[in-house]
């Protein structure tokens, strides 16, 4: 067994084979738990091979999942990749088994749903459908983003609500998970129509949240401009001046780091992936996808170690920086992106040696380090493929699963490190939760404490994940190590509290 036996206290004793129950009968077994059956004979799962028991439990869960929650594709591959390495252990640990931890870990807490109506510069009214799903509060108060896209389901609302219990868990700061947003399209809209969609959409959130019951951040297409107007809400609402949102300006109660903490942690994850096997990202070559919040800072940090940045891409297409970016380049990106919300046609026309392709992906650009921070299924089994063939070395999920669960297995099939979301992403809460340690202190840290405390939470994540990654090959599989790691902690956490 790869993991540590201090984490695995009841694993030489006591294992069951019996199958786990799925779908109504799973409910049953949630109300009325079984008691374990110690004559039950004795499971031994490898993991990676899973064993067959492992396979089948999978299938099971899988199948109970789908049926309780139909047409939720994004939910099922996020649940998917998280219960197929976690599966043995958990099989192996007859606690969390007991307590059918795996089903209530993938049931929120819940879900808010509501009308948000705003009015547009023409005075025509607009509906939206506005969400909260508060998902896991067995480490604290929720803690996720809003994202504003005309994508958002409550489907990829759930998967990033699941995500995000776990991957707060590896900060190890007191946060549960949560995700909220809207289908409302920001792009286009003046500044007066954003600022009246925040508003109305905080003005029925303000109910569901608070600085210790639910802290919401930004997302997809909620950057600082959006917050500001949901923070101005939520106080004149609440009539409460706390740290509600996080990601606020820094002139009312925002963090430094905070903008930057996201890109900046993707890429000190990718480098301590890299130390941890003998190499260094310096003098790699690196594609970035998406030209936002993530990939923006991403970008940043890797050119300061001294890797060179070849391609960003945005929702129309990708541009081709030949001999990497430098100062200027990045500031010419900056303004382009931040400031003016233009595409990277404008870019490409404004900064020197860039060639854009419209409608085209970045991924077929050579790359020995991938750092996907645009959003999900960006990478299919097929360009991942192409992009192992293309010598990808290392790659860090900066956007949250931006790969399919098959490009996943093409990686780890060709021994390419891949740092998962929940650990490779959990920068930018991470600065979040340190956010929050500032507003209830009313106090505020030099952007130097901030990026300090920053490096320190993303090497205790790297650690956490080595800890209970299996090496195969040399390559130490951090998928596994940071789901099995979350897990536990969530796990333990739950099992205190009881039947809740
Ligand atoms: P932004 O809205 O700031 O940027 C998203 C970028 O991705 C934009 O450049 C956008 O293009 C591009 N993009 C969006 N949708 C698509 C698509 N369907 N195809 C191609 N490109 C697309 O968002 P963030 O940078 O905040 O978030 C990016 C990812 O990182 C998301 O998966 C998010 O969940 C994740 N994440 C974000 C965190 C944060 O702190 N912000 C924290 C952890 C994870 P365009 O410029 O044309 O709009």
């Amino acid at each position: 067994m790869f993991w540590r036996k201090k984490h695995n206290p009841q694993a030489a004793a006591g294992q069951r084979t019996d199958k786990l129950s799925s779908s109504e009968s799973e409910h049953q077994n949630m109300t009325n738990p079984p008691t374990r059956d110690p004559s039950a004979p004795t499971a031994k799962f490898a993991i990676g091979s899973g064993g067959r028991g492992a396979v089948s439990e999978i299938d099971d869960f899988m199948a109970g999942l789908k049926r309780r929650n139909p047409h939720e594709q994004e939910f099922h591959q996020a649940v998917f990749e998280f219960v197929e390495t976690v599966m043995p252990f958990y099989l192996d640990n007859h606690r969390y088994r007991d307590a059918r931890l795996l089903e209530r870990m993938t049931e929120p807490d819940r879900v808010i749903m509501f009308r948000v109506v705003w009015e547009d510069d023409n005075g025509i009214p607009h509906a939206n459908k506005g969400y909260r799903v508060q998902f896991n509060s067995a480490l604290g108060p929720y803690k996720g983003g809003l994202r504003f896209n005309p994508s958002v389901t409550l489907s990829i609302l759930k998967f990033l609500g699941f995500e995000q219990t776990f991957k707060n868990s590896l900060t190890r700061l007191p946060m549960g998970g949560g995700k909220g947003g809207s289908n409302f399209n920001p792009k286009g809209r003046s500044d007066l129509e954003i600022m009246r969609f925040c508003h109305s959409m905080m003005s029925e959130l303000y109910r569901h949240i608070g600085e210790v019951v639910d802290v919401p951040a930004g997302d997809i297409g909620v950057g600082g401009r959006e917050i500001g107007y949901l923070f101005g809400k939520y106080k004149q609402l609440a009539n409460r001046y706390t740290g509600v949102l996080t990601g606020k300006g820094l002139a009312f109660g925002g963090s430094e780091i905070r903008k930057e903490a996201t890109g900046y942690g993707a890429v000190v994850f990718a480098e301590d992936m890299l130390q941890h096997h003998n190499k260094t990202i310096k003098d790699k070559t690196v594609v970035v996808s998406g030209a936002g919040n993530v990939a923006l800072y991403a970008l940043e940090r890797a050119m300061q170690l001294g890797a060179k940045v070849v391609a960003v891409s945005d929702s129309r297409g990708f541009a081709h920086v030949k001999d990497g970016f430098n100062e200027d380049s990045f500031r010419i990106l900056q303004n382009v992106k931040e400031v003016r919300r233009e595409s990277l046609s404008v870019f490409a026309n404004k900064a020197h040696g860039v060639t854009y392709h419209a409608g085209k992906s970045p991924w077929a650009v050579p790359c020995q380090v991938g750092l996907p921070c645009a959003t999900q299924n960006e990478i299919d089994e097929s360009m991942a493929d192409t992009m192992c063939r293309n010598g990808l070395e290392v790659l860090a999920e900066g956007a949250n699963m931006p790969l399919t669960a098959e490009a996943i297995h093409v990686l780890k099939h060709n021994n390419v490190l891949f740092g998962p979301a929940k650990a490779a992403n959990a920068g930018g809460v991470g600065v979040s939760g340190l956010e929050q340690a500032q507003n209830a202190m009313r106090l505020v840290w030099t952007r130097d404490q901030v990026e300090k405390e920053l490096e320190r939470i993303m090497r205790s994540i790297h650690t956490q994940c080595v800890e209970y990654a299996p090496v195969v090959n040399g390559v130490a599989d951090y998928q596994t190590g940071a789901n099995v790691a979350s897990f536990v902690r969530v796990g333990e956490a739950m099992l205190a509290h009881g039947y809740i």
